[in-house]
């Protein structure tokens, strides 16, 4: 019976290929071909262009199990038993090939067929005026309407990852775990917070091209679906988050151990969080996304200081997160071949960025708390945007890791202050160089979907190269 990650991997890739998908290998966590988007978020971010018809795909059905990284979850790793910030996603693709029905027949057939998981346990959300899904789940594969739910644009409607490209309506496969995850409001139904309903695999109808606000028809519908590995094992396995599933547990095992803590009470989220940081850090690195100041370097340096204060949670004051690379490694060296090669020099370069970290991350911390505990005393609701960019510019906290730990105060940030600092900042910067030779290496904190241009990415390579990070 299928039950490991591998046997998932696995299992999966072999379903699809019995249906005549061709498998492709995971694609880089760097997108190479789109400058709009940071970094691979989805299955489907390497074949936007045999979606959008710009290019040929291999063969009209593909299968992948695809390295994915999003940023947008990163503050919810740890406090979520369904989120990380590195995942694996499995997926099934057509372009111009079947549409709606063969790709919910499927994602049905695979569920109930070659996983274990119940008909009746599985829940079914729609776009909310997709009829056409309706009746299929509904009439032809016998789904009651009572376990059909309709949601909105933000839960089923996909896409464009970055800036254009394919999306459309989308439908998805939930698993009720039981009452006992919850019976409040939140774990009604599916599209609820709470931990009852997992979401497990989402199928996007593609049939729009999204360019310059516009949706236009694509010339071809496709199908581009999404499952969670990590989810699927969590739910196979019957454990109670993706940190206890076969292959995170064992990460997460030896971050207790080099961390010195016991995986219970407010050790939990500390845990989760270095368990799946160092894995982003590792699969990025290898993938040649270096911490540093500058777009996605910086998003990586952000994932290590939140190690870091993590890391500070649990009472360590010393470089040891860089001790976790070669377990990545172990375990996931297997199927990632591209992990045996640099993790040496990959561990080496987090131990220098957490030595470089550590010496201002205790001041910076009190100082924090210092400010947090004076806002609130003299009953101010956000912290002031000049302090806030002290912190980033002298303790090197990042926002979204300030705004992270005033909000755990019930405080918020003013982060248009915050911005004001950084441009005068700039300014500074502009008129002390002016004349000397103008790199544009300032300081930027892009973190999202922002562009990425050429020079962006030279000037980061540029920065990483000097050693300058
Ligand atoms: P959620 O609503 O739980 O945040 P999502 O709707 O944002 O998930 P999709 O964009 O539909 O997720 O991604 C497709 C699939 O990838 C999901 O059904 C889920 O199995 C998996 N997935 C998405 N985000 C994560 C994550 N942060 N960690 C682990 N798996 C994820
Ligand atoms: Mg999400
Ligand atoms: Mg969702
Ligand atoms: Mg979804």
């Amino acid at each position: 019976a299928v039950k490991t990650i591998n046997d998932i991997r696995k299992s999966f890739l072999e379903y699809f290929e019995s249906r005549s998908h061709l498998r492709q290998p995971s694609a880089s966590l760097l997108p190479a071909q789109d400058p709009t988007l940071l970094f691979t978020t989805a299955g489907m971010v390497p074949f936007k262009e045999y979606f959008s018809g710009a290019s040929a795909p291999p063969a009209p059905r593909l299968a992948s199990v695809q390295k994915c990284l999003r940023t947008t979850d990163l503050e919810s790793v740890g406090k979520t038993k369904r989120h990380l910030s590195f995942f694996e996603m499995l997926g099934n693709f057509s372009f111009g090939n079947y549409f709606k029905k063969e790709a919910i027949e499927f994602a049905w057939e695979y569920s109930t067929q070659f996983l274990p998981f119940e008909k009746e346990r599985i829940w079914i959300s729609i776009f909310e005026n997709d009829d056409e899904a309706f009746e299929i789940w509904n009439k032809h594969i016998g789904v009651p309407a009572e376990r059909i739910v309709r949601l909105g644009r933000a839960d089923n409607f996909w896409g464009p990852a970055g800036e254009s490209g394919a999306c459309g309506p989308c439908s998805e496969l939930y698993l009720d775990r039981g009452e006992e995850f919850g019976t409040d409001e939140q774990n009604r139904a599916p599209g609820g917070s709470g931990d009852r309903f997992m979401e497990f695999w989402n199928l996007v109808f593609n049939q729009f091209d999204f360019q310059k606000g516009d949706y236009l028809p694509l010339k071809q519908t496709g199908i581009d679906t999404g499952a969670g590995l990590e989810r699927l094992a969590t739910l196979v396995q019957g454990v109670d988050s993706v940190f206890d599933t076969d292959e995170l547990m064992r990460l997460r095992q030896k971050a207790g151990e080099v961390f010195a803590a016991e995986y219970t009470g407010a050790n939990v989220i500390p845990l989760r969080v270095l368990t799946d940081h160092i894995r982003t850090l590792t699969f990025a690195m290898s993938d040649g996304i270096f911490p540093s100041n500058e777009s996605r370097g910086y998003v990586l340096r952000r994932v290590l200081r939140r190690a870091m204060l993590f890391g500070r949670k649990l009472g360590q004051r010393e470089p040891l997160l860089y001790k976790l690379c070669d377990t990545v490694r172990d375990i996931y060296g297997g199927f990632y071949t591209e992990l045996q090669q640099n993790t040496a020099f990959i561990a080496d370069y987090i131990k220098q960025e957490e030595t470089r970290f550590l010496s201002t991350l205790d001041s910076g911390a009190e100082r924090l708390e210092q400010l947090l505990a004076q806002s609130k005393s003299v009953g101010k609701k956000q912290l002031e945007g000049r302090d806030v960019f002290q912190l980033y510019d002298t303790f090197g906290f990042p926002l979204e890791m300030t705004v992270e730990l005033a909000e755990l105060e019930g405080l918020a940030v003013d982060t248009e202050g915050f911005s004001a600092e950084m441009e005068k900042q700039r300014e500074r910067g502009r008129a002390a160089w002016k004349g000397a030779l103008e790199l544009p290496i300032a300081r930027e904190i892009k973190t999202e979907f922002t562009g990425y241009t050429n020079l962006e990415a030279n000037a980061e390579i540029v920065t990483i190269l000097n050693g300058d990070r």
